[in-house]
């Protein structure tokens, strides 16, 4: 694979000047739509030759924030950069980015090598340069050999990366991904995600990808951007983000939340504050080394195959969801648990302290009132 072009982020600005900076950067960038504050005075940095993420529900506004940096949008306040270069009032065209849909986009009457080619076709390239280049951007995507066949002889995960070879082809310096394996079935969106990463390493581009599905986003990803209303709570790489969420927001949409709060926390902990322990560091009496941290009665077991899962209402109401591989026993025998009193313990060291954030959204007061001490 050839090293990516030196191509300017910006086609009037020379590639020296503008080599040091960020891929993309947001500078307190607000966007509203009529009432609705969409993106919330945000600030970002995405590296260059990164795999980053934004992750988070419905609505928080991932997409909003992908089009500002693709131009499709106009922020309503504050700045976007692409390699340092002020592009806030650029148009799309003028900006190296290329996006991915999650509806592919392909023409239908076209066949793949047609589609793959377009974009060059606009710029001009000469036909033989693009028929190179489209030829090695099938390559690149897994599709040698499917040229000459229409969309409609390709499968869904065919299509994605036709879709993918379509905006690679034109070498950008940022590549904008909007959920692009939503439509896919989870086997292989579970393949597409590693390939993905593989395909992203080799072509050293910079990714943007929007997810909600925080295993996607865990699996591919040098760094999140977890987003809750417009703003983003916390950036970091998947295992910080996992062992180390600042809040239980996060601690809640990466991975199963488990909180430990009121009268919990002060019976285990021996004071006030909100605490998580994830299932898979929590143990149930049997698996048990040391004496017991807390006890309770399970409320339910959820078989899932390969694990259990056991919801455990402790004695002071917060439940924890303890995680077991199927090592031993029946299935028969887990669900037959409910109602068992049991005793749980766990290593100190996993204990993850969120402090007492009584102003955080995910405990149910607004910020305005709370504020975090
Ligand atoms: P996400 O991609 O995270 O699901 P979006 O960026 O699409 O979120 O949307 C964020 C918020 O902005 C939502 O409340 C959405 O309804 C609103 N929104 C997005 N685009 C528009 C638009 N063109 N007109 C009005 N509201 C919009
Ligand atoms: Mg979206």
């Amino acid at each position: 694979m050839s090293a990516p072009t030196a191509l300017p982020y910006v086609a009037h600005v020379a590639r020296d000047e503008v080599i040091q900076h960020a891929a993309v950067r947001l500078v307190g960038v607000t966007k509203t739509f009529g009432s609705v504050t969409a993106v919330d005075d945000l600030d970002l940095e995405i590296r260059d030759g990164e795999f980053f993420s934004m992750l988070g529900p419905s609505g928080s506004g991932k997409t909003t924030v992908l089009r500002m940096i693709a131009g499709f949008e106009a922020p309503t306040s504050g700045r976007v950069f692409l390699g340092g270069v002020d592009v806030t009032r650029e148009a799309p065209f003028n900006r190296d980015v290329n996006t991915v849909f999650q509806d592919y986009a392909l023409f239908p009457h076209m066949d793949v090598l047609t589609n793959v080619e377009y974009g060059l076709r606009v710029k001009k390239v000469p036909r033989g340069e693009r028929r190179e280049r489209a030829l090695a951007a099938l390559d690149t995507v897994r599709l040698t050999g499917y040229a000459d066949r229409r969309p409609t002889q390709l499968s869904g995960g065919q299509r994605q990366r036709v879709a993918l070879a379509r905006a690679l082809v034109n070498r950008p310096k940022v590549l904008l991904l909007d959920e692009p394996l939503g439509a896919l079935d989870l086997k292989l969106r579970r393949e597409m995600q590693i390939e993905l990463k593989q395909i992203q390493r080799e072509v050293g581009i910079t990714f943007c990808f929007v997810t909600h599905d925080q295993e996607e986003a865990l699996t591919m990803s040098d760094r999140i951007a977890v987003f809750n209303h417009g703003r983003v709570e916390q950036v970091a790489t998947p295992t910080e983000l996992y062992e180390a969420p600042q809040s239980s927001f996060v601690a809640g949409f990466v991975g199963t939340s488990n909180l430990l709060t009121g009268a919990d926390a002060r019976a285990v902990f021996g004071r006030e504050g909100t605490f998580s322990i994830r299932p898979e560091k929590v143990q149930l009496d049997e698996d048990a080394g040391g004496p017991p941290k807390a006890s309770g009665v399970v409320q339910a077991v959820v078989y899932l195959g390969s694990v259990n899962h056991y919801l455990v209402e402790l004695d002071g109401g917060s439940t924890l969801t303890v995680l077991r591989q199927n090592l031993h026993g029946t299935a028969d025998q887990a669900l037959g648990r409910r109602g068992e009193r049991v005793d749980l313990t766990w290593a100190d060291e996993h204990v993850i302290d969120l402090g007492t954030e009584a102003g955080s959204p995910a405990a149910g007061v607004p910020a305005e009132e709370g504020g975090i001490p």
